[in-house]
């Protein structure tokens, strides 16, 4: 990820008149195991998570698989009807919103997947791919206009008028990736949840899109959620990022404090398995190695969630769940030692 740029300043928090999205205390529950599959339980994938997105900031949202980020982006989308909670997106709660309404709010927050290749039609070719949401919304519907429009798009991604013609399968990895940013700009959205955009691309390659995400960001004022499991990735996309294990978020931050000052113990050990490129700095780190495996989020741990793992607690985290509280102007965590 060397080549990433990094951006310049430090986002101050979300300015209220700014604020494109706000998410309060989502909860995502799953019912499972009825009938045949064992006795019914409930699966709490997210558990009270709040955030906020200023129009043009990017929030990184990390955590090992299954701490409920993903499952926090697709209650945005309104993929899943969360349990509670709402997600105010433009100012409208998007919760509970009628079907036609809801569409023509939902045009405006697109989604960038973690494999390109199963998300694109093999079917059509690249052209048709990015010109159909085009059409089915009506965004354009002179079809010369609009294959103008699909070439426009290529090339904005980096890509050429000729690749319209091509078949996904045809591309390479990083060039499917951005069809599928072509994809979602075409519907010229105001917000794009980037579901781990990068994680199955090589490293040169993730560098690259990235710093698309970053040009096209700067051009089009746009909003990023950024959904990730490594902190090394969100690192020079995000103003802030929230860091989230089993299903809350436990620590949200700017930039600079996450990575010069991290607060909780779970953050620092994520940092910690962030790989320095410097050898000799990286041979003489404290390493913070995770034991164990991500609990359960059908048998979550007493009081704090993460004790099981924690080499700092203390008995009051085996009974009382720390809140997310204030440690700094723009800096929170839920620990009872911070
Ligand atoms: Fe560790 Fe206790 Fe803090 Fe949880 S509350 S992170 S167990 S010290």
């Amino acid at each position: 990820m060397s080549a990433v740029v990094a951006k310049a300043a430090e986002a101050p928090e979300t300015n209220p008149a700014q604020k494109l999205l706000e998410v309060r205390d989502l909860v995502m529950h799953f019912r499972v195991g009825h009938g045949l599959f064992g006795p019914p339980g409930l699966v709490r994938a997210v558990d009270g998570v709040s955030f906020s997105l200023a129009r043009g900031e990017t929030l990184g949202l990390v955590g090992e698989s299954g701490c409920g980020k993903t499952t926090t982006g697709r209650c945005v989308l309104q993929l899943e009807n969360p349990t509670a909670g709402e997600v105010i997106f433009e100012g409208r709660n998007l919760v509970g919103m009628e079907q036609a309404q809801l569409r023509k709010l939902r045009n405006r927050i697109q989604v960038i997947f973690q494999d390109p290749y199963s998300s694109l039609n093999p079917r059509m070719t690249v052209g048709q791919i990015i010109a159909e949401p085009i059409a089915v919304h009506g965004l354009e519907r002179d079809p010369s206009a609009r294959e103008e429009r699909v070439r426009g798009l290529l090339v904005r991604v980096g890509l050429l008028p000729q690749h319209a013609h091509r078949y996904p399968h045809e591309l390479s990895g990083g060039q499917r990736q951005r069809v599928g940013v072509a994809r979602a700009l075409a519907m010229q959205p105001s917000l794009i949840i980037c579901d781990e955009p990068v994680s199955a691309l090589d490293v040169s390659i993730q560098a690259q899109i990235i710093n698309l995400l970053d040009e096209l960001q700067a051009d089009f004022g746009l909003s990023y959620l950024f959904v990730a499991h490594d902190l090394a990735v969100v690192r020079h996309i995000s103003d802030r990022i929230a860091v989230m294990y089993l299903g809350k978020i436990v620590e949200l931050a700017s930039r600079r404090d996450l990575y010069e000052a991290p607060a909780h113990p779970y953050t620092r050990a994520l940092l910690s398995a962030v790989p320095i490129p410097d050898p000799a700095m990286e041979a003489t780190r404290e390493r913070q190695v995770l034991t164990g495996e991500v609990p359960s989020p059908l048998n979550p741990p007493s009081g704090c969630v993460f004790h099981p793992r924690c080499p700092l607690a203390i008995e009051r985290c085996k009974r009382e769940a720390p809140q997310l509280r204030a440690v700094g102007s723009a800096h929170q965590a839920a620990c009872h030692l911070v």
